[in-house]
């Protein structure tokens, strides 16, 4: 009996199909500046490392929330083609994959909501200086603390691994207009 386990589809992608050629050498793995502190297997991937970010979006498709994201797991520093000894352009095939993935969101993604709400804000000095008074209010409330729970679809997974510091207490026209005199915000 042949195992394919989705090679077959990653073997179809006139594109892709160079990730078939890997012989598991690790050598992506261990001059990648990600993956050399994450561990091969971080971020759920089951094939380690920068090929494993590339392979398992191809032979699995995009539709998990692991395969989606693992193509941005990446600096796209090009580490990893220069060591590769079968030349796989794993950072081509990251941005393609990359592409692909914010194309089927169609600008659904909490990625694509955050970047139209920072775009709202920053469109206008009001409302930029209404979230900065906000941002130094929670900052002022939390006094310095790290925040351990996020409680905003889409970033509360996000958070969970991470520790998202503490809004500054002041922005820095308050701060100038505070030590240096003159109008802040
Ligand atoms: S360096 Fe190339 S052959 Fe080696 S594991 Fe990475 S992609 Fe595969």
């Amino acid at each position: 009996m042949l195992v394919d386990n989705g090679r077959s589809h990653a073997l179809a992608d006139e594109d892709g199909r160079e990730a078939l050629r890997c012989i598991r050498c690790s050598a992506c793995l261990n001059v990648c500046p990600v993956y050399e502190r994450t561990g091969g297997h971080a971020y759920g991937s089951v094939y380690p490392g920068p090929i494993g970010a590339v392979l398992n979006p191809l032979v699995r498709g995009t539709g998990s929330d692991i395969d989606r994201s693992l193509p941005f797991a990446s600096s796209l520093c090009g580490a990893c083609f220069e060591a590769c000894p079968v030349r796989i352009d794993i950072p081509s095939l990251l941005v393609r994959l990359r592409t692909q993935v914010v194309e089927e969101s169609s600008g659904r993604s909490a990625e694509a909501l955050g970047m139209r709400a920072a775009a709202w804000t920053f469109g206008d000095h009001r409302r930029l200086e209404a979230a900065q008074r906000a941002s130094t209010l929670a900052g002022r409330v939390l006094g310095g603390r790290t925040v351990r729970t996020v409680p905003v679809p889409g970033l509360a997974a996000w958070a969970q691994a991470r520790d998202v510091p503490a809004p500054p207490r002041e922005t820095f026209r308050h701060w100038w207009a505070r030590t240096r005199g003159g109008e802040g915000t």
